[in-house]
C-alpha cells in the first residue's frame, strides 16, 4: 500500500511567501483530526550546534507553530541532550545554543523544553518487542507530549548515509542512554589525560562502577546509564563508538518505531531539503550544501517522507546515490528497509504536489 507524501518545489510567486507553503502542507496531513485543543504538541527539531549554519533556520518553524497554535494546540519546540560533550550536553548549555541559533521566543513566540531533563537524566522505556531490542529509552517529555510535528533537515550523514524523520524520531528522541545504547556496545571510557580525580562522576554513578585509581576509572558494574558523562567538568568521559554502522541504523529503526508507538501515531512529519549538506547539524561547522535546494515535503508516514526525499536528492545526480559517495562504507537504505520491516511506514509512496 502506497502512502501519500505532500511535496512542494522552492519555485514560487514574488509575492507569496513560501512559508505558506509549509503551511499548506502541514494542513493536507490533516493535524485537526490528529491534534486537540489544550494538547501539548512537540515540535522535534534540531537547533543546530554552536557554529553549524546549515540546521533548518527558525523561521521555517513560524507556519508550523501558526497552525499549532490556530488549532488551539499548546506547542513547545524541543530536542534531546546529546550523548557527547559540546553545546548541547546539558539542558541549560542547551537553552542558550536555542536562543544563540535564533529559535528564541522573540523568533517563534513559543517555549523551548529539552526533553530529557537537566542532564539527559529523564529517560522512561517503551516497550517494543524489536528484533534487536525488547524496549527503547526515550526522552520523558517526549513520551509525556500529546502528538508531535518532527520536523527534520535531510542531508547526508556519516553513521547512517542520511539524516531525515526516522533520524530525528530515533536518536534525536532518544534519551542520553539511549543514544549510548545505538552507539556503542561497550561502557563509557574516562581519558585519564583531562581526568582531575575531582570525584563528581562517583556521586553522579547509582551503580558504584566508578573508582578513583588515581584517576577515575569505570568498571564492570557500569549499566550504560550514561549519567555520568554530562557531570564531569572536564569533558574527560567519552564514549567508545564501536557499534558498526549497520547496527546503529537497525536500532534507530526500533528507537524510531519505538516513538511511533508511544504517540500513538499522532505525528505529522515535515522534511526540508535547503542545506542539504553533507554531514549531521551537531557538528560545531558544515560544508557547502551537496546539491541545490529541493523544496519541503509532509507525511504521516515517516518512511515514505524519508523514501521520497532520499529520491529527491538522488534525483538531482541523475539517479546515484551521492551519500554513498562521500561515506562509501554506508548502506543508507538499512534503516527503511527495517523501518519497514517493523511497521513503521511504507518505502511505496505517491506524491501529491502542493502548490
Ligand atoms: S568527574 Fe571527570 S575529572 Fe572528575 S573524577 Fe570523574 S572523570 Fe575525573
Ligand atoms: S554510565 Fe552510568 S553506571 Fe556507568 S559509570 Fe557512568 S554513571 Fe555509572
Amino acid at each position: 500500500m502506497k502512502s501519500i507524501v505532500y511535496f512542494s518545489g522552492l519555485k514560487n510567486k514574488k509575492h507569496s511567501s513560501p512559508l505558506n507553503k509549509i503551511k499548506k502542507l502541514i494542513n493536507r496531513c490533516e493535524p485537526d483530526r490528529l491534534f486537540a485543543k489544550g494538547e501539548l504538541i512537540a515540535i522535534k527539531t534540531h537547533f543546530g550546534e554552536l557554529g553549524n549554519t546549515a540546521f533548518i533556520p527558525p523561521i521555517y518553524l513560524r507556519p508550523v507553530v501558526e497552525v499549532l497554535k490556530g488549532l488551539k494546540t499548546n506547542p513547545f519546540l524541543t530536542d534531546t541532550n546529546t550523548l557527547y560533550v559540546g553545546m548541547r550536553t546539558n539542558s541549560v548549555d542547551h537553552l542558550h545554543n536555542v536562543n544563540w541559533n535564533g529559535f528564541g521566543y522573540s523568533t517563534l513566540g513559543i517555549p523551548a523544553i529539552i526533553a530529557d531533563g537537566l542532564r539527559g537524566e529523564n529517560s522512561i522505556d517503551v516497550p517494543i518487542n524489536g528484533k534487536y531490542l525488547s524496549a527503547v529509552k526515550l526522552a520523558s517529555d517526549i513520551v509525556n507530549a500529546d502528538g508531535m510535528v518532527c520536523v527534520s533537515h535531510f542531508k547526508g550523514h556519516e553513521v547512517s548515509g542520511f539524516g531525515g524523520a526516522i533520524k530525528n524520531l530515533s536518536m534525536g528522541c532518544a534519551s542520553r542512554q539511549g543514544k549510548l545504547e545505538m552507539h556503542s556496545v561497550t561502557r563509557p571510557k574516562v581519558h585519564q589525560d583531562k581526568c582531575t580525580a575531582c570525584g563528581r562522576c562517583l556521586s553522579a554513578c547509582a551503580h558504584d562502577a566508578i573508582v578513583i585509581k588515581p584517576k577515575a576509572f569505570i568498571n564492570e558494574n557500569c549499566t550504560g546509564c550514561a549519567r555520568c558523562i554530562a557531570v564531569c567538568p572536564e569533558g574527560a568521559i567519552g564514549i567508545n563508538w564501536d557499534e558498526t554502522v549497520e547496527n546503529t541504523q537497525l536500532k534507530m529503526a526500533e528507537y524510531a518505531y519505538g516513538v511511533h508507538k508511544s504517540l500513538k501515531g499522532k505525528i505529522v512529519y515535515v522534511n526540508i531539503l535547503i542545506n542539504i549538506s553533507p554531514a549531521c547539524d551537531c557538528y560545531p561547522g558544515n560544508d557547502a550544501p551537496i546539491c541545490g535546494d529541493i523544496g519541503f515535503l509532509s507525511s504521516q508516514d515517516p518512511v515514505a517522507i524519508d523514501q521520497a526525499s532520499y529520491d529527491l536528492v538522488m534525483n538531482q545526480f541523475g539517479g546515484k546515490d551521492p551519500f554513498v559517495d562521500i561515506y562509501p562504507y554506508l548502506t543508507p537504505e538499512i534503516q527503511l528497509k527495517h523501518s519497514e520491516e517493523m511497521g513503521l511506514g511504507s518505502r511505496q509512496y505517491e506524491i501529491k504536489y502542493v502548490e
